[in-house]
C-alpha cells in the first residue's frame, strides 16, 4: 500500500476527501484489522481514522451485537472463500442517531495468512428509512406491492403481499398460480383486465374476494397495469391491498341502513337523494325507484296538527338542523294511499362528496301516539273519576319505603299534589289517634296473610277537620310470594257516615217514639176498657133484664157501640204491635178441626140472629195435630167470619179448612171464607187489606167497623209465611182464602188436652167458682152474672186471699184478674200451682186480662195458668170458658176417681 500511497501522493487528498467512508483491511484467521480509512468516517460515525487503526473494536462497539457478528462472519467468510464481501449495519452512533451503513469490498490480495479486502461504506440511512416507512405504512394499509418480470416470469412480491396470501415467503408463485386465490369469476375479471391492460396498457382497480391459502375469505383490492418498452410489455406490477376490514364495515353499515326498521332518508337541495327499503314501505311506494321520484312534500299533509302548513315547518326544521347539526321533532307524514301517520324524526347533518346532506331518520309513533293519547284519556278519565266520587288511589314500596298517591287521594287529606305520596310517618301522623292501633294491625294482617283489607279510618286534617276514610289495601307479591307493594283506593265516606249517624239517630228516634206511643196505647187501652167493661157489662145485664121495646132498642144502640168501641182498641193494640215487631207466635200442638169448631160454634149465635147459615166443610184429615199459634188461627179466622157475617144479608157463610198437602214434616191448609154478601168492587179488592181501608164510605156507617181487621189478619198470615187474597164479585158474595204450612204435631198432645165441648144450657148450676178481682164495678158485673147463671161463687180481692181460700175450698175453677193489689195475679197463679196436692195442680186457672198484649198472654201461661178471658168480657164468652172447663174438671175428675 505504502508505494501506491507514495506513488500516487496526490490521490492521498482525493482519497481523504471522499464523501463515501473508504477503506482497506486485513482478516488474519479470525483478526480483522484496518490498514486504511478515510476522513468521511469522521463526518458519518464521529470517529477519527486514527483512532480506528489503532483500535478496530471503537468502530464495531458502535453497531449492535448481532450487526457486529454480521460483519465479522460474512467478512471473514469471504476471506476464506476468496469471494467479494456485501454487508448491510447500523451504527448506533454517540449522539442517538441511528446510521445505515452498506458495505461493499472486493478481496485484493493474499498475503500469506492476510487477505486485505478494499472497500467502500455508503450512507443508506435515506434509503432504510423510506424502504422502513414502505413496509410500515403497507403494515398499516395492509398494502402490498408485486411485480412480475415478462421475459422471464419472475415473479416479485413485497412482504405484505405474502402476509395477504398467508403464504411462505419462499414460495414463488407464477401467475397462473397467483390467480387462482380469487374465487372462479374475480379470477376471469382479473385475466382480462391482464389481457387488456398488455393491450392497451390500461390499468385496473378491482374490489374482490379472495381466499388464502390458508382458506381465510377476505376481500382484496387488486390494481395493475403492463409496462411497455419498445411498445412490448416487458413487466406487470401493481398494488394489492387487503380491504376485508373496510369491506366489512361497509357491509355492516349496508345492512344497518337496508334492514332498519326505521325509514332512512338522504335529503339534500334536490330532494331525496337515497333511501332504504324502510322508508319504502312507511310511504307505501312500490320500489326505492319511485320513492326517489317523488317530491319529499308529497308525503306530508297540508298542514301539521299544530295548524302550520307542512311546507313552513319543514322548511323551519331543516334550517333548525342545518344551524346545529341535529334536529329531533314529531311529525306527521302521509303515506301514497293518503293515510296519515306520526314519525319521530331525527335529522342530521352529513357530508357525501363534499357536500353538506340531511340524513333523516323516521321512527314510526302512530301507535304510540294512539297509547299515549289513551294514556291521557284513562287518567284524564280516572282523575274525573276520583274526583267525583272522593276516591283516591295510592302505592306504597315495602322495599323503597316511597308512597304514590292520586291527586284525589291528596285532595282528601286536604295536603298539595305532589309527584310522591307523603311519607309513611307524615301519613301516620294524620291518623286519628284512637284508629292508630287499628291502622297497624290492619296492614299487618295484610302483610302476614297478603290478603285484601278493607277498613275504615278516622283522618285529622292539617287544617284540623275530621274525617272519615274507607280504606282498602291489596297486597303485591314478588315471585319469592312476598308482599313487597300495597295498593289500593281511599274513599272518603265523611258525608256517609254522618247520614248514617243521622240515620241511626233518626231510627232510635222513631223508635223511642213507637214505644211511647205502644206504651200510650197499651196505658190508653187498660184505661179505657175498665170503664168498657162497665158500660158493656151493665149493657149486658139490664139486656137480661127484660128491657122494654124502647128501652131494648137505645140498649142494643148502646151494646153495638160498645162492641164496636172495644173491637177497636183490641185492633189498635194489635195492630202497633204488629208494626213494632213484637209479635210473636206460640208453638203448640193443636187441631185444626177443633178450633175452627170452636170459632164457628162462639160465632155461631151471630149468624143465627141474622138469620144466616153458617157452614163448616172440614177435611177429616186436618184432626191431626200440627204446631202452631191456635190462638191467632183463631183470631184471622173470627175476623173473617166476622167480616162475612157482617157483610151478608141472607144466605150462607161458609168455613172451608182443606189439607192441601202433608209430609212427614208439615201440613199445609188451605182455609176458605166464602159469604153470599154485598162483595166487593174489583178496584177495592187489593185496598181492603190496607189499613184503616173500607170498601166504601158507607160501610162505618152501615157496618161499623175501623179498616184494620184485614190488614191485621193479612200480617198474621204473612208472618206466619202464608197468604191471603179475595175473590169477589159485588152482589154475589166474596170468599177469602188463605194457605198455612205447620209443622206436624204430636196427636197424643192434643188428645189429653181438655176438649172443649158446646153449652147445653144457660144454667150452669152445681159449678163452684173462685173469682180474684180487685175493680168493684167488675165485682159488681161478675157477682150478677154468676146469680145468673146459678153459679157457687167466691170473690177475693187480691192473690193473697184467693192461695187461702183455694186451700179451704174445692172450687171447679179460678178466674184471676192480672193486676191487684197486695199480691198480683201472676204471683197467685205460680203459688197455687205450687201447693201440696194433685188438685192444685189440675184446677183450671183462666186469667182475666183487660190487655190484649200477647207477652201478658204468654206470661200467664208461664205462671202456669190455662187460659184467658179480656175484659170487658163477653157474656158468652164467659159462659162457655166456665162451661167447658166446669165439664173438663167433671171429665178429668171422673177419670181421676
Ligand atoms: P172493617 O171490617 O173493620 O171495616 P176490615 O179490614 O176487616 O175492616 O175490612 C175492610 C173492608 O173490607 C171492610 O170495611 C169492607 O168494606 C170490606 N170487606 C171485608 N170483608 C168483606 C166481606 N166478607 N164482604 C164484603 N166486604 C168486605
Amino acid at each position: 500500500m505504502l508505494p501506491l500511497v507514495n506513488t500516487l501522493s496526490n490521490f492521498e487528498a482525493i482519497f481523504m476527501a471522499l464523501p463515501s467512508i473508504v477503506f482497506q483491511l486485513k482478516v488474519v484467521k479470525n483478526n480483522i484489522s484496518f490498514l486504511l480509512i478515510n476522513q468521511a468516517v469522521e463526518t458519518e460515525l464521529e470517529l477519527k481514522p486514527i483512532s480506528i487503526l489503532e483500535n478496530p473494536s471503537c468502530f464495531f462497539n458502535l453497531l449492535s451485537e448481532s450487526d457486529q457478528d454480521n460483519f465479522r462472519t460474512s467478512i471473514i467468510n469471504s476471506s476464506r472463500t476468496l469471494t467479494n464481501w456485501q454487508w448491510e449495519g447500523c451504527f448506533n452512533l454517540p449522539n442517538g442517531k441511528k446510521m445505515w451503513l452498506q458495505g461493499v469490498a472486493t478481496h485484493n490480495q493474499v498475503n500469506g495468512d492476510a487477505t486485505i479486502f478494499n472497500g467502500i461504506l455508503h450512507n443508506v440511512t435515506t434509503y432504510k428509512y423510506a424502504d422502513e416507512m414502505l413496509a410500515e405504512t403497507g403494515k398499516l394499509t395492509k398494502t402490498g406491492a408485486w411485480e412480475l418480470d415478462l421475459a422471464t416470469m419472475t415473479p416479485y412480491w413485497s412482504e405484505e403481499v405474502y402476509k395477504i396470501h398467508e403464504l411462505d415467503p419462499a414460495i414463488r408463485p407464477d401467475l397462473e398460480n397467483a390467480l387462482s386465490f380469487y374465487l372462479p369469476e374475480g379470477r376471469e375479471i382479473i385475466k382480462e383486465a391482464i389481457a387488456k391492460s398488455m393491450s392497451t396498457g390500461e390499468p385496473w382497480d378491482f374490489e374482490l374476494p379472495f381466499i388464502t391459502a390458508k382458506g381465510k375469505a377476505i376481500w382484496v383490492r387488486s390494481s395493475g397495469k403492463a409496462k411497455f418498452k419498445n411498445g412490448t410489455t416487458t413487466k406487470l406490477y401493481g398494488v394489492f391491498q387487503d380491504i376485508t376490514d373496510r369491506k366489512l364495515a361497509e357491509e355492516n353499515l349496508r345492512v344497518i341502513f337496508e334492514f332498519s326498521p326505521d325509514a332512512h332518508l338522504l335529503v339534500g337541495a334536490k330532494g331525496i337523494l337515497d333511501c332504504n327499503n324502510a322508508a319504502v314501505n312507511l310511504y307505501g311506494c312500490q320500489s326505492k325507484e319511485e320513492l326517489l321520484s317523488f317530491h319529499p312534500a308529497i308525503f306530508s299533509p297540508d298542514c301539521q296538527p299544530d295548524g302550520i302548513y307542512s311546507d313552513v315547518k319543514a322548511k323551519e326544521m331543516d334550517r333548525v338542523a342545518y344551524e346545529k347539526g341535529f334536529h329531533q321533532f314529531e311529525w306527521q307524514h302521509k303515506r301514497l294511499n293518503g293515510e296519515l301517520f306520526f314519525v319521530l324524526v331525527t335529522l342530521s347533518l352529513v357530508k357525501i362528496n363534499h357536500e353538506q346532506v340531511l340524513l333523516a331518520v323516521l321512527h314510526e309513533i302512530t301507535a304510540q301516539k294512539k297509547a299515549e293519547e289513551m294514556i291521557r284519556r284513562n287518567e284524564a278519565m280516572l282523575s274525573e273519576t276520583q274526583e267525583l266520587t272522593h276516591s283516591g288511589s295510592w302505592e306504597s314500596d315495602l322495599v323503597t319505603g316511597k308512597n304514590y298517591w292520586s291527586a284525589e287521594a291528596f285532595r282528601i287529606f286536604g295536603i298539595e299534589p305532589e309527584t310522591d305520596g307523603p311519607s309513611t310517618e307524615t301519613f301516620g301522623k294524620m291518623i286519628h289517634p284512637d284508629d292508630k292501633e287499628l291502622y297497624i294491625n290492619e296492614v299487618k294482617q295484610l302483610i302476614t296473610t297478603a290478603q285484601v283489607s278493607n277498613f275504615d279510618l278516622r283522618i285529622v286534617l292539617p287544617n284540623g277537620t275530621m274525617k272519615v276514610i274507607n280504606a282498602i289495601g291489596k297486597p303485591y307479591l314478588n315471585e319469592k310470594g312476598e308482599v313487597t307493594k300495597i295498593y289500593g283506593a281511599i274513599v272518603d265516606i265523611t258525608g256517609r257516615k254522618n247520614a248514617e249517624q243521622e240515620l241511626i239517630k233518626a231510627k232510635e228516634q222513631a223508635e223511642q217514639a213507637t214505644l211511647a206511643k205502644s206504651q200510650f196505647l197499651s196505658t190508653m187501652s187498660h184505661e179505657i176498657r175498665t170503664p168498657m167493661n162497665a158500660v158493656i157489662g151493665f149493657t149486658n145485664l139490664l139486656l137480661q133484664k127484660n128491657p122494654s121495646p124502647e128501652q131494648l132498642e137505645y140498649l142494643n144502640v148502646l151494646k153495638f157501640s160498645g162492641d164496636n168501641l172495644l173491637v177497636l182498641i183490641n185492633d189498635i193494640l194489635d195492630f202497633s204491635k204488629i208494626e213494632e215487631g213484637k209479635i210473636e207466635f206460640e208453638m203448640a200442638d193443636f187441631s185444626v178441626e177443633d178450633l175452627v169448631n170452636n170459632v164457628r160454634q162462639a160465632l155461631l149465635h151471630r149468624a143465627n140472629e141474622k138469620g144466616l147459615k153458617l157452614k163448616l166443610i172440614i177435611d177429616k184429615d186436618v184432626a191431626d195435630a200440627v204446631v202452631g199459634d191456635q190462638v191467632r188461627l183463631g183470631q184471622i179466622l173470627t175476623n173473617l167470619i166476622n167480616n162475612a157475617i157482617k157483610f151478608t144479608s141472607k144466605g150462607k157463610v161458609t168455613i172451608s179448612a182443606v189439607l192441601e198437602s202433608r209430609d212427614h214434616q208439615n201440613t199445609v191448609i188451605d182455609f176458605e171464607i166464602a159469604d153470599t154478601g154485598i162483595g166487593i168492587a174489583k178496584d177495592k179488592i187489593t185496598s181492603v187489606f190496607e189499613r184503616f181501608t173500607q170498601a166504601s164510605s158507607d160501610t162505618t156507617r152501615k157496618f161499623g167497623g175501623t179498616g184494620l181487621g184485614l190488614a191485621i189478619t193479612k200480617k198474621l198470615i204473612e208472618l206466619q209465611g202464608g197468604s191471603i187474597h179475595v175473590e169477589s164479585e159485588p152482589g154475589v158474595g166474596s170468599a177469602f182464602k188463605f194457605r198455612l204450612t205447620f209443622k206436624n204435631g204430636s196427636n197424643d198432645l192434643i188428645k189429653n188436652k181438655p176438649r172443649l165441648v158446646q153449652p147445653v144450657s144457660r144454667s150452669l148450676k152445681g159449678v163452684k167458682v173462685l173469682m180474684a178481682e180487685d175493680n168493684e164495678i167488675n165485682v159488681m158485673l161478675i157477682k150478677q152474672f154468676m146469680k145468673l147463671w146459678e153459679i157457687e161463687y167466691d170473690i177475693v180481692s187480691n192473690g193473697l186471699e184467693a192461695i187461702a181460700k183455694v186451700q179451704a175450698n174445692d172450687y171447679d175453677m179460678i178466674f184471676m184478674d192480672l193486676q191487684m193489689p197486695e199480691m198480683d195475679g201472676y204471683e197467685a197463679a205460680s203459688a197455687i200451682r205450687n201447693l201440696d196436692g194433685e188438685k192444685f195442680k189440675l184446677i183450671p186457672i183462666i186469667a182475666l186480662t183487660a190487655s190484649a198484649m200477647l207477652d201478658i198472654k204468654d206470661k200467664a201461661f208461664e205462671a202456669g195458668m190455662n187460659d184467658y178471658i179480656s175484659k170487658p168480657f163477653n157474656p158468652d164468652d164467659l159462659h162457655q170458658k166456665i162451661e167447658n172447663y166446669s165439664a173438663a174438671q167433671l171429665h178429668g175428675k171422673r177419670e181421676a176417681y
